[in-house]
């Protein structure tokens, strides 16, 4: 049975799966960048390595490091979280070959599944409706509009290795295919160093849903319903709820299945995702898979009242799933905000600096998976997101209506966040209806840019003298705290982490 486990990872994902180490007795090793050393995932671990430099390649994504770093604090597991290694079948491999269990989908399925051709491959002959296209490379842009043109448009143009929305284009007129398709594939070379680009009709007004899957050694597969994930910008989603509310009992059962057959076609194992497109009338396309634990799964949780990263252990021990199909079932609705460091009002740019002041929602049904705290400083080479704001509640009106008070309960100072952005959409018409599809932050961008001062911006007006205060308390509270080697404030939460040892790779 897994004693220790390092965590391939930074920032809040780091923190949610130790925090199932924690309740499991397993103890956690945190590998972190020099930028990350004030992070909170570090001092939460019982031992901590820094693996290098500030940039992924150099730390996060570096194999030698990480695996280097795993035998050192004597881990037998790897837990990759998501984003970095976490789809890198060379390095589930890899550990594999050390000898380390690698808490994830095995290498074979990452392979089939990582590439967006060979997984529309595999799952046609599984029998699971893809999304109509091509089902080999296109050679040039010539070869695009001919294949295009005989799709008929509008059309997707997407990196076969895409992934987190890049490397996708859509196209209306037969004039924009050629350049559409050379910055498709410039983009997918840049991101993935892999420019093979593939083409998909674009379904109109598509709903994205996806089914969770979780599969164990021994053959046996479940499904643990849908996540609704079509409020997205740019391709990226902002906001996900479960049960998806355009859902049918009779779809719901049927993509479920769909789901199970698509896992047990790559004998997958461990925790996975079966994203679909849904179009209007409930037909369903597979869209792809993600090999890995989702940044939304903590709705299915909420919802299924399953533990994701407890199972995935558990299957990672070799274990048979503690459940059957017929044993679960979806209670009450759930809704999930990624909360992000950007600026709503200036193109949603990513913004960095200290936190003054934090106030983290609290109370019944809240949940908040985040990694910062006051006086933290968000480093410039990661992801902005900050952390993730999940509600559940009986049912969706009352999930709606906690979301908004918990997104009013949120206080954050020092720098900018989409909370605003976030109380907009809880608001929009179509959002409350649960009338909406991809296109619903396109169709109501004049409703989520109006200026609106809410209630609790206006008291964060009436506040500013105490908050003002509190930042002179926070700033006395730095300069008098012990100081680390390069002169950070020594945190608090320091105080957490009694590390027996503290290496550096
Ligand atoms: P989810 O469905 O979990 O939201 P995303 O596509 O948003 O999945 O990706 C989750 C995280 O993984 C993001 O931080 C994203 O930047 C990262 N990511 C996704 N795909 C890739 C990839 N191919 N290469 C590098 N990072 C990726
Ligand atoms: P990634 O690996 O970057 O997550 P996906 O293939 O999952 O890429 O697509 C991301 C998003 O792009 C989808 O959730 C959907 O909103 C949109 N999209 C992708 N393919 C299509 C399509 N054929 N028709 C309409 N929308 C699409
Ligand atoms: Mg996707």
């Amino acid at each position: 049975m897994i004693k220790k486990i390092l965590v391939a990872n930074r920032g809040e994902i780091a923190m949610r799966v130790m925090r199932s180490c924690k309740e499991m007795g397993i103890k956690t090793v945190a590998v972190y960048s020099e930028a990350d050393r004030t992070s909170k995932h570090v001092f939460y671990a019982d031992e901590a390595c820094c693996i290098g430099p500030a940039a992924s390649r150099e730390s996060y994504l570096c194999i030698d490091k990480i695996i280097e770093a795993a035998k050192r604090f004597g881990a037998d597991a790897i837990h990759p979280g998501y984003g970095f290694l976490s789809e890198n079948a060379e390095f589930a491999a890899r550990c594999k070959k050390e000898g380390i269990i690698f808490i994830g989908a095995p290498a074979e399925a990452m392979i089939k599944m990582g590439d967006k051709i060979m997984a529309r491959q595999t799952m046609i002959a599984a029998g699971v409706p893809v999304v109509p296209g091509t089902q080999e490379a296109l050679k040039d842009a010539d070869e695009a509009v001919k294949v295009a043109m005989q799709i008929g448009l509008p059309v997707m143009l997407k990196a076969s290795a895409g992934g987190g929305g890049k490397g996708i284009r859509l196209v209306w007129k037969k004039e924009e295919i050629a350049d559409a398709f050379n910055t498709a594939q410039s983009e997918a070379i840049s991101s993935f160093n892999d420019g093979t680009i593939y083409i998909e009709k674009f379904i109109e007004t598509p709903h994205h849903i996806e089914f969770q899957v979780l599969a164990d050694q021994h053959g046996n597969c479940v499904h643990l319903f849908e996540r609704e994930c079509s409020i997205q910008r740019r391709n990226q989603k902002v906001v996900e709820e479960s049960p998806s509310p355009l859902m049918t009992p009779e779809v719901r059962a049927k993509m479920g299945e769909i789901a199970v057959r698509a896992a047990k076609a790559v004998k997958y194992e461990g925790a996975g995702t079966i994203e679909f497109l849904v179009d209007d009338h409930l037909n369903f396309y597979f869209l792809e898979m993600n090999t890995r634990l989702q940044v939304e799964h903590p709705i299915t949780e909420e919802v299924v009242g399953v533990d994701l990263v407890k199972e995935q252990i558990n299957v990672a021990n070799g274990l048979p799933l503690r459940f059957k199909q017929e044993d679960l079932s979806q209670r009450g609705h759930a809704i999930e905000c990624r909360i992000c460091a950007e600026d709503a009002e200036n193109n949603f740019m990513p913004d960095t600096g200290v936190i003054k002041q934090l106030q983290e929602p609290l109370g019944i049904g809240t949940r908040v998976d985040s990694f910062v705290y006051e006086g933290y400083e968000i480093p410039v080479h990661y992801d902005p997101m900050i952390g993730k704001l999940i509600v559940w509640a009986v049912t969706r009106e009352f999930a709606i209506e906690r979301m908004r008070r918990v997104l009013y309960e949120y206080r954050i100072t020092g720098l900018k966040t989409n909370i605003s952005y976030l109380r907009k959409i809880m608001d929009v018409p179509a959002f409350v209806e649960g009338k909406y599809n991809t296109k619903f932050i396109a169709e109501n961008n004049d409703k989520l840019s109006e200026e609106k001062l809410y209630e609790a911006e206006k008291s964060e007006v009436e506040d500013i003298a105490i908050i003002a205060s509190y930042m002179d308390y926070i700033v006395n509270l730095e300069e008098n705290s012990p100081k680390t080697s390069d002169n950070r404030p020594i945190s608090r939460w320091r105080e957490f982490g009694k590390r027996t040892s503290m290496v550096r790779i």
